[in-house]
């Protein structure tokens, strides 16, 4: 029988900080900050990505436009987390959901409000902006 390599298991905690680029798709931020949800739409073959995209993932062209993604969602599938991972080791359980949006954008966002017994998928959600303490936009999804 192969003996285990030895390892050193280590109990400190590690923070992690991320600096995302957004230059090129700010415009989402600023929009989620007067609560509208826009992304991006590329002027050379029409594709609709979401998360906005400064080049087009299926064409490759730079030329996108910003077009509405509305905010009423359809529930696809959701998560209940309860063994939250090391990064969100502070957070009390939580339920992940993915939702269609009018475009037909899928949009996966926390929810908010809502038990994981009153979540049916095909049910109505709605996206909202929120805003972090120290400032930083996110969103979720409400019931409708
Ligand atoms: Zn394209």
């Amino acid at each position: 029988m192969e003996s285990e390599p030895l390892t050193l298991h280590s109990r400190k905690s590690l923070n992690l900080r991320y600096n995302v680029p957004i230059s090129k798709t700010s415009r989402f931020w600023d929009g989620l900050k007067e609560g509208k949800f826009v992304t991006t739409k590329c002027k050379s073959c029409g594709e609709v990505s979401f998360p906005p995209q400064a080049d087009c993932p299926k064409c490759m062209s730079g030329e996108a436009e910003w077009v509405d993604m509305g905010t009423d969602g359809e529930l696809l599938t959701f998560t209940y987390v309860q063994v939250t991972p090391t990064s969100f080791v502070e957070s009390d359980p939580y339920t992940v959901a993915v939702c269609r949006l009018p475009g037909g954008q899928k949009v996966l966002a926390w929810t908010e409000g809502l038990t994981r017994e009153q979540l049916k998928v095909g049910m109505k959600l709605r996206l909202e902006a929120r805003t972090r303490s120290e400032g930083s936009p996110y969103y979720v999804f409400v019931l409708r």
